[in-house]
């Protein structure tokens, strides 16, 4: 057994643990160290109390993979519901479908009766109202929502720099190994924004004959190389994980336009072993293992520069 979770999984990981020595299955105990990090308004990068995108609307995605069936779940640009998680885990269970977006999983959210919630809070609108009354023009304020949002999008500034979606990789007892994802994404986003976290083979992938990986950071970056699925498919050539995670670091190399920034990975393969890597790091990133036994460890992660 292992777990592997970042700084944001804090509060997930006594249960996932938890579950996991009990004999249940990985994607459970994945689904139910999420939600209360959903529930968790402190928590300013994923489910209630995120940041919002530009319009002030919290836009919610989140991303299942159960790596025996290579069935997933996800949703993308969720409104107005308290566990986007389990919204994509009910689509993994009840459709023929993999990923469901904006209205349409709202839809779905409202007829598997999912939890309705309010998850803009007080502070986030107050953050946001000050980011519109300082950056907009006196034409753009009267004109309100109905002016181009590209520019503004393009200089916007996430509010907490270096925080993160939380992703979750997990082996149970059986062997089975799972991932999971939520966030609330790239704060002042442009509305309909997906980030890596619900694009399976981008923000995440699971193969229980392999390993499973997952990222956090700038979703444009891992979306364009695919790095979950690369490194998932490395180590199925015969990579090491910690070489798998290096090779698709090197992929990201070939990036030369586009939003470039910062990324981690995490990754595990089915032999107890991990790799976890803050490219473009500063050194502050960390995340949590948990081997099986004892107690769940917090751990530097490995920075690396891009160029
Ligand atoms: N990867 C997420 C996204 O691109 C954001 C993050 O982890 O900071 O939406």
């Amino acid at each position: 057994m292992i777990l592997l979770t970042n700084n944001e999984g804090t509060l997930g990981v006594p249960t996932t643990a938890r579950l996991l020595t009990q004999g249940h299955a990985a994607l459970d105990a994945i689904e139910a160290g999420i939600r209360p990090i959903e529930a968790d308004p402190t928590v300013r990068t994923v489910g209630r109390g995120g940041w919002p995108n530009l319009l002030c609307e919290l836009e919610l995605d989140a991303c299942l993979m159960d790596g025996t069936t290579l069935r997933t779940g996800a949703v993308g640009a969720l409104k107005g519901y308290l566990h986007p998680v389990s919204v994509a885990r009910e689509i993994m269970r009840r459709l023929p479908h993999e990923l469901l977006v904006g209205e349409g999983a709202a839809r779905f959210a409202q007829e598997i009766g999912a939890t309705p919630a309010e998850n803009l809070i007080e502070d986030s609108r107050r953050v946001w109202r000050d980011w519109f009354d300082r950056t907009l023009t006196p034409a753009q304020k009267q004109a309100w929502p109905n002016i181009p949002l590209a520019e503004l999008c393009r200089h916007a500034i996430d509010p907490e720099k270096g925080r993160d979606t939380t992703v979750f990789l997990a082996q149970d007892k059986t062997g089975a190994v799972g991932s999971g994802t939520s966030t609330s994404g790239w704060g002042w986003k442009y509305p309909g924004r997906l980030g890596d976290s619900p694009i399976v083979g981008a923000g995440s992938y699971a193969d229980t004959r392999f390993g499973a990986a997952a990222c956090t950071g700038a979703g444009e970056m891992t979306i364009r190389c695919c790095t979950a699925r690369s490194i998932v498919l490395y180590m199925k050539k015969g990579a090491s994980v910690g070489e798998a995670v290096l090779e698709a670091v090197d992929d990201m190399r070939a990036l030369k336009t586009g939003l470039i920034s910062r990324v981690t990975i995490h990754a595990i393969d089915t032999r107890g072993n991990h790799k976890t890597v803050a490219v473009n790091g500063d050194g502050t990133n960390v995340y949590w293992l948990w081997e099986g036994a004892g107690d769940p460890r917090r751990c530097p992660a490995e920075a690396i520069p891009l160029r």
